[in-house]
């Protein structure tokens, strides 16, 4: 069940008008940055994506300065650093609909699709191949990789004392970096 559709709906119509134009961008006016910085940030959206630098969640969504807490890390995974901030934007900034945007073509899923990373890297290879199990389509994976962290978000934050879920919208979506368009999952 969908809480918070105007939301939702926002983000669809800000990924429109980046289709749209050639150039949309959000609000980044001096009068805005300083309004938010005397008045504190009230994003209205929590966007989990890629560290990838051709997935800029505030261009995407049309979105400005204070409009979307986003965490980026190579493969949108999580550990708990990733849900920390998640807790803070949800529970203090009262973020009620929570994002993870995976997108085609991600590196981080291809080297784990290629058998892992070595390093660090490891670290997030290894989160991708326990989200796709024995799938091996670069596509499906990045969906089952989305739809894991979705699933953890879910698990993690179903009883958290100051983030009532009732209120909240846990959901994937993937970002295709030829068309620039958001598919929701
Ligand atoms: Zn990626």
């Amino acid at each position: 069940m969908i809480r918070n559709q105007a939301l939702i709906d926002r983000l669809s119509e800000g990924n429109r008008r980046f289709l749209d134009a050639a150039s949309a961008e959000g609000d980044v006016s001096p009068v805005l940055r300083r309004r938010t910085a005397a008045e504190g940030q009230t994003p209205y959206a929590i966007v989990i994506a890629c560290s990838d630098s051709r997935v800029i969640p505030e261009s995407i969504f049309s979105a400005g300065i204070g409009e979307l807490f986003v965490i980026r890390v190579a493969g949108n995974v999580l550990d708990n650093h990733q849900l920390g901030s998640i807790e803070y934007a949800a529970a203090h900034l009262h973020c009620k609909l929570i994002l993870v945007l995976g997108h085609t073509r991600c590196g981080a899923v291809s080297a784990a699709l290629s058998g892992g990373g070595d390093g660090f890297i490891r670290y997030i290879t290894d989160e991708i191949l326990t989200a796709i199990g024995e799938e091996r389509d670069p596509d499906a994976a990045c969906c089952l990789n989305v739809q894991h962290a979705v699933d953890t978000i879910r698990r993690e934050f179903a009883e958290h004392p100051e983030i009532p879920s009732a209120d909240l919208d846990i959901l994937g979506a993937v970002y295709d970096i030829a068309t620039g368009k958001v598919r929701w999952l």
